[in-house]
C-alpha cells in the first residue's frame, strides 16, 4: 500500500492546511495532568471538530456519513495527524471501531439506523466481554442473559471496560444457554447503560488516572431486539468486534512512533556528546529497522485483507510485534531522556508516544501484551493456525 503517489497528493495537502488550522498548538499543555471531565470535554470538542471535516470516520461506507477512504487514504490522513502531533480520538475509540465494524456487519438496518448516526453525533460506547474469571478464556464468561418473554433479564459482573464510566451504550457478551458447549451459548446484546440495574465503577489505577471499569449487572432488562445476531450465535459476532481494533489502530500507532521516533533522535542530537554510546546508537537502529518492518506488517495485512487475501495468523503476528516495539521504542526515550526521563509526571491524556512522559509511555506499552488478546495466546494462535502444531490440551 503505497500512500506517495501523486493521487494521494491533494488529500495530503487537504489534511495538512486543515491541521495547520484546527491543531491548538497548546493542547498538550492543557491536558497533561488534566482532570477527566476535561480531557472529556476535550476530546469531544476535538471529535466535533474531525467530523465536521469528515476525518473522524474515514473508514466508515458515505452511506452512514463516513469518508468511504480507500486504505491508502486513510494511511495519509494517520501519517498527517502524526506529523502535525494531533491529538488522538481515544474516548471514541470503542464506538467509532468496535461498535461500528460490529453494526455495519452484523447489525438489523433498525440497528444500524438507531446508532450509527448516534455515534456520529457523540454518542458514547463501552465494551464489556472480559469479566474476573474469562479473559483469555472468554467464552467461559458468566454472565447470564435470561430470555422472559419480548426481554432478557441480565445479572453478572464485567470487568477492564475501558472508559465505561463515560459511555452510553456497552457492546455485552452474555450466556443465553448454559448447556450448550460454551462457544455456542453466548449472545451479543446492546445495552442501554442508563438502565435500571447497571452499576458502573470506575478502577483506579496507580497512576491516578480512571481509565477501566467493572460493570455489574443485577436483574438488568434488554429487549429482544438489541441482540446483534442471532440467540447464541454471539461468539462470531464478538469475532468482528475484537477484529476491528487491529489493522487500524496499528497502523496509527506505528506513525505516531515513527515520527516521535524522529523528533526523539532530533532532541537527543542537540545534546553534548550525542550518540558516542554505541550500545545506545545500536538500540536506535534497531528500534528504527523493527518499526519499519512493522509499518510494512501492517500495510500488507490491510491490503491483502482490503483484496480478500487475509492471511492465517497475520494479526496477531502484527500484534506481537507492535507490542514488542512499542516497549522497545518507549525504553529507548527512557534512555535518551537520561535521568530526567525516569521522572513521573503527570499523564497527558489523548496523547500517543509525544508526550515527553517517557516513564508513563513506558509502563503505559505493557498493555499492549494484554489488551485484545495477550501475546501468550497470540502465539498461541500462530503455533495452531499457521504452523500446524497440535491444540493445547485444555482447549
Ligand atoms: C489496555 C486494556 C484495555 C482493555 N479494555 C477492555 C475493554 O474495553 N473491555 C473488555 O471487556 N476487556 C478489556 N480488557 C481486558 C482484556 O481483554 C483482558 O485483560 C485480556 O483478555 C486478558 O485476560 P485477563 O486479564 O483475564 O488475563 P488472564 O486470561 O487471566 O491471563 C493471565 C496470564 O495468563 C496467560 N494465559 C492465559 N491463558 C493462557 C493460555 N491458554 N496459554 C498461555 N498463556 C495463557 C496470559 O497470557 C496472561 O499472561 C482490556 C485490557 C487492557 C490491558
Amino acid at each position: 500500500m503505497r500512500t506517495d503517489g501523486a493521487d494521494h497528493a491533494a488529500l495530503r495537502e487537504d489534511v495538512r492546511r486543515w491541521l495547520a488550522q484546527n491543531v491548538d498548538p497548546q493542547w498538550r499543555a492543557r491536558m497533561t495532568g488534566a482532570t477527566q471531565q476535561a480531557f472529556v470535554s476535550f476530546q469531544k470538542s476535538w471529535f466535533r471538530n474531525l467530523a465536521g471535516a469528515g476525518f473522524a470516520v474515514p473508514h466508515w461506507p458515505t452511506q452512514w456519513g463516513g469518508g468511504g477512504r480507500s486504505l491508502g487514504e486513510q494511511a495519509v490522513i494517520y501519517e498527517e495527524f502524526a506529523r502535525a502531533g494531533a491529538p488522538r480520538l481515544t474516548l471514541q475509540f470503542v464506538s467509532l471501531y468496535h461498535t461500528a465494524m460490529t453494526l455495519l456487519e452484523w447489525g438489523s438496518e433498525a440497528q444500524k439506523q438507531r446508532h450509527l448516526p448516534a455515534i456520529l453525533n457523540g454518542e458514547l460506547w463501552c465494551q464489556g466481554f472480559s469479566e474476573p474469571d474469562a479473559g483469555s478464556d472468554l467464552a467461559s464468561l458468566r454472565t447470564r442473559a435470561q430470555r422472559e418473554g419480548e426481554r432478557y433479564i441480565v445479572n453478572g459482573q464485567k470487568i477492564w471496560s475501558t472508559l465505561g464510566q463515560c459511555a452510553d451504550f456497552c457492546l455485552l457478551l452474555a450466556r443465553t444457554d448454559p448447556q450448550a458447549p460454551k462457544h455456542r451459548g453466548i449472545t451479543f446484546f446492546l445495552l442501554d447503560l442508563k438502565s435500571k440495574g447497571v452499576d458502573i465503577r470506575p478502577i483506579k489505577q496507580i497512576t491516578g488516572d480512571e481509565e477501566f471499569c467493572e460493570i455489574f449487572l443485577t436483574d438488568v432488562e434488554i429487549p429482544v431486539e438489541n441482540i446483534v445476531g442471532s440467540e447464541n450465535g454471539g461468539w462470531q459476532v464478538a469475532q468482528t468486534t475484537l477484529a476491528a481494533e487491529r489493522g487500524l489502530t496499528i497502523l496509527e500507532l506505528s506513525e505516531r512512533m515513527r515520527v516521535a521516533l524522529d523528533q526523539t533522535i532530533a532532541e537527543a542530537a542537540r545534546a553534548d556528546g550525542a550518540f558516542e554510546d554505541d550500545e545506545l546508537r545500536r538500540a536506535i537502529v534497531d528500534v528504527h529497522i523493527r518499526l519499519e518492518v512493522l509499518r510494512a506488517l501492517v500495510r500488507k495485512m490491510m491490503a491483502d485483507a482490503g483484496a480478500g487475501r487475509e492471511t492465517p495468523g497475520a494479526p496477531s503476528i502484527v500484534k506481537l510485534h507492535y507490542a514488542r516495539v512499542a516497549r522497545q521504542f518507549t525504553d529507548l526515550g527512557v534512555r535518551l531522556a537520561g535521568l530526567e526521563g525516569q521522572l513521573l509526571e503527570p499523564i497527558l491524556l489523548g496523547g500517543g508516544y509525544e508526550t515527553g512522559n517517557w516513564m508513563c509511555d513506558y509502563f503505559d506499552s505493557y498493555q499492549y501484551n494484554i489488551a485484545g488478546g495477550s501475546n501468550e495466546i497470540q502465539r498461541n494462535i500462530v503455533s495452531e493456525r499457521v504452523l500446524g502444531m497440535p491444540r493445547e490440551k485444555s482447549a
